[in-house]
């Protein structure tokens, strides 16, 4: 199995474990490699301890360096980037939890109330020009943040079990997705594969979906795998579905990041059937 996990959260933020507890309970499944992806958004959206977490991951780094290479990361938005904080982390998830529209923020991931509203009030209720909307704001991820890898490609899809707003096969939706992906694997940008609402039966599949998992690997990209735990139980949540989905979409490798001593990463390759 694989032993490294770069996207998980904590109590400093929106998790329910301390970071502590989250290296605890990852050197207790034998992982090699973690990092944490703590939220940097403004005052209205997930709070965070900001010192508190840049201090605590940095003991507990020191303190279990001997057993497991602990990075201290963060997932920062698109919609709110911080080149203060960025400053300050070893390694940047690039994710895209709302559209911005016309001056107006429509979260994706909130509630299914709030996406529907944002959509009947921008959008005429279309949902297709809404999901080409967050693409377009997802594509942005490189002028705003340096990320090291992109989170959960299509979490606009995160209420689509529920809601069935978007027919996911349409091809107005997948050139939308497309577009983006291909912009975004020409910039050399890694996509994880994220299992955090698999992992919390949200949703069925992961992020990205298994089509655009393939085309992603028919664009030539390169895949990093992530729990996005928010909790001591999820970690490595829904690894064995991903390393499944990325075979069967004809990935060989999967990607891990190493603190190259410098304050950043060193990205490398595993091969998947060998994990
Ligand atoms: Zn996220
Ligand atoms: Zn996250």
């Amino acid at each position: 199995m694989l032993k490294a996990d770069y996207h998980m959260h904590t109590s400093l933020c929106d998790g329910k474990n301390t970071p502590e507890e989250m290296a605890e309970a990852a050197i207790d499944l034998g992982l090699k490699h973690m990092g944490f992806s703590g939220h940097f958004d403004p005052e209205n959206g997930v709070h965070m301890e900001t010192e508190e977490y840049l201090k605590e991951i940095k003991r507990i780094k020191e303190k279990y360096k001997d057993r497991i290479d602990i990075l201290l990361g963060g997932e920062i938005d698109c919609l709110y980037p911080n080149p203060e904080i960025e400053k300050e982390l070893e390694y940047v998830i690039g994710s895209t939890h709302s559209i911005y529209y016309k001056g107006n923020v429509i979260p994706v991931d909130d509630t299914e109330e709030k996406l529907d509203n944002g959509c009947n009030e921008y959008f005429g209720g279309d949902y297709l020009r809404l999901a080409k909307e967050y693409y377009r704001t997802e594509a942005e991820i490189v002028d705003k943040i340096n990320p090291d890898f992109i989170g959960h490609f299509d979490l606009i899809t995160r209420f689509n079990d529920s809601m069935h707003f978007l027919d996911e096969s349409n091809p107005a939706y997948i050139n939308s997705a497309f577009e983006t992906m291909e912009f975004l694997v020409k910039k050399d940008i890694p996509f994880e594969i994220n299992c955090g609402a698999y992992n919390r039966s949200r949703k069925k599949d992961l992020y990205p979906n298994k089509r655009l998992l393939k085309a992603l690997f028919e664009f030539g990209g390169r895949i990093i795998i992530n729990s996005d735990a928010h909790e001591t139980g999820k970690i490595t949540g829904g690894f064995e579905k991903a390393v499944e989905n990325a075979i069967a979409c004809g990935f060989k490798y999967t990607g891990i990041l190493i603190s190259n001593g410098n304050s950043g990463v060193e990205w490398k390759e595993l091969a998947l059937h060998e994990l």
